[in-house]
């Protein structure tokens, strides 16, 4: 009989499609000028004092980095006053999902989360044979209500996204509340919070970390792709309780975190300054998008993160290719399920310029369906 070669879980899966690169987009348009909005990556730049501590270690890459990233996790336990034990770092936030799912999940288990989410969640669950529990948004909110609902005794993770992405809506302390006053103690319960910095500004965005001394079972996870601007080298962590973090450190690679991302994170660290820059930049792309969403009429989800979620009343797959024939790559709401809608990620005031007049163009040649 002929074996099975491949895991049978990858049969479910749809192969990765990737978008085009800038470059392969400037080259098939023969474009001068291209706005990659698709990301949520930092368009004002990294950190200068990353790029700077990035150099000086590139001297030292024949050494393997630091296992356990001991300074990267003292530092982040001071400005988080946490102790090192409660942080784990990965090589990006996704690596952190994927250990997340390693560390929990057997096969059957239920993973309960958001619909419209990050896609990461699934497949990481997919992957090991476990079940995606998706709960739809109702009403263009998250649904704490239907999410607790779907709580069963197979539940073993718990997905909170906040701000969501794609949507860029937050929690409230009363959301955490519902969800920890009725979630079981024997769920754990993960806060991704990819946008922390750009949330923060919100004085309805909770303070998770003080929900980590009520409850062992909780991960908050943040990274530093996306306001620190380290896309590129990939460091993200989690912090949870000792327990956790133990067992996690079981799961991960052991040269997980690259000699170079430990080194940019650790400046970036020092740079509040770039911090405050891209977050007032961030602040004022939303307002150049929000203005001219509110001109024609799209409705909109108020963002508390690098990018926005709005209804532009047209097949969100056409837009996509007409947009990117313009230069503009943005992400196509259809990839979540819905259709009219595109989530565009913040850029300079020159990207966001240009992203509003290529959409004016097109909405002008094709209408509202
Ligand atoms: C970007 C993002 C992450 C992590 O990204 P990394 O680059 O892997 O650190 C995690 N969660 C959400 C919701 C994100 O948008």
């Amino acid at each position: 009989m002929k074996k099975e070669l491949f895991r049978k879980e990858l049969a479910g899966f749809q192969s990765y499609v990737p978008g085009k690169s800038a470059e392969e987009v400037q080259e098939e348009y023969g474009l001068t000028e291209i706005a990659k909005l698709a990301s949520n990556e930092n368009q004002f730049g990294p950190s200068p004092k990353a790029v700077e501590a990035v150099c000086k270690a590139a001297s030292e890459i024949n050494y393997y980095p630091d296992p356990f990233a001991f300074e990267l996790r003292k530092a982040l336990g001071v400005k988080l006053n946490v102790k090192p034990e409660n942080i784990v770092v990965g090589s990006g936030g996704e690596e952190m999902i994927s250990i997340i799912a390693h560390t929990f999940l057997n096969a059957g288990d239920e993973v309960v989360m958001a619909d419209p989410t990050f896609g990461i969640y699934q497949t990481t669950a997919l992957l090991l044979g476990a079940k995606p529990v998706p709960v739809p948004y109702k009403n263009c909110r998250c649904d704490i209500n239907g999410m607790v609902n779907a709580v069963t005794d197979k539940t073993k993770l718990f997905y909170l996204c906040s701000p969501n992405n794609p949507t860029g809506d937050i929690l409230t302390d009363e959301d955490l509340d519902y969800v920890f006053s009725h979630v079981p103690e024997d769920v754990v319960i993960i806060i991704d919070e990819a946008y922390y910095e750009f949330a923060k500004e919100n004085p309805a965005y909770p303070d998770s970390l003080k929900r980590l001394e009520k409850r062992e079972n909780v991960v908050v996870l943040r990274t530093f792709s996306k306001v620190c601007g380290l896309a590129g080298v990939r460091v993200g962590y989690v912090i949870t309780s000792p327990v956790i973090a133990g067992e996690m450190g079981k799961v991960k690679q052991t040269f997980n975190v690259n000699r170079l991302a430990q080194a940019a994170a650790l400046g970036a660290l020092q740079d509040e300054e770039h911090i405050q820059k891209t977050v007032a930049g961030n602040a004022r792309s939303l307002d150049m998008l929000y203005e001219f969403f509110t001109e024609m009429q799209y409705e909109y989800i108020p963002s508390n993160a690098n990018f926005v979620f709005v209804n532009v009343h047209l097949d969100s797959a056409l837009i996509f290719e007409e947009l990117q024939k313009r230069g503009v790559i943005v992400r196509p709401g259809c990839a979540w399920g819905w259709k009219t809608w595109l989530r565009v990620s913040t850029g300079t005031e020159e990207q966001t310029q240009m992203f509003i007049r290529r959409m004016r163009e097109i909405a002008g040649t094709y209408g509202r369906e």
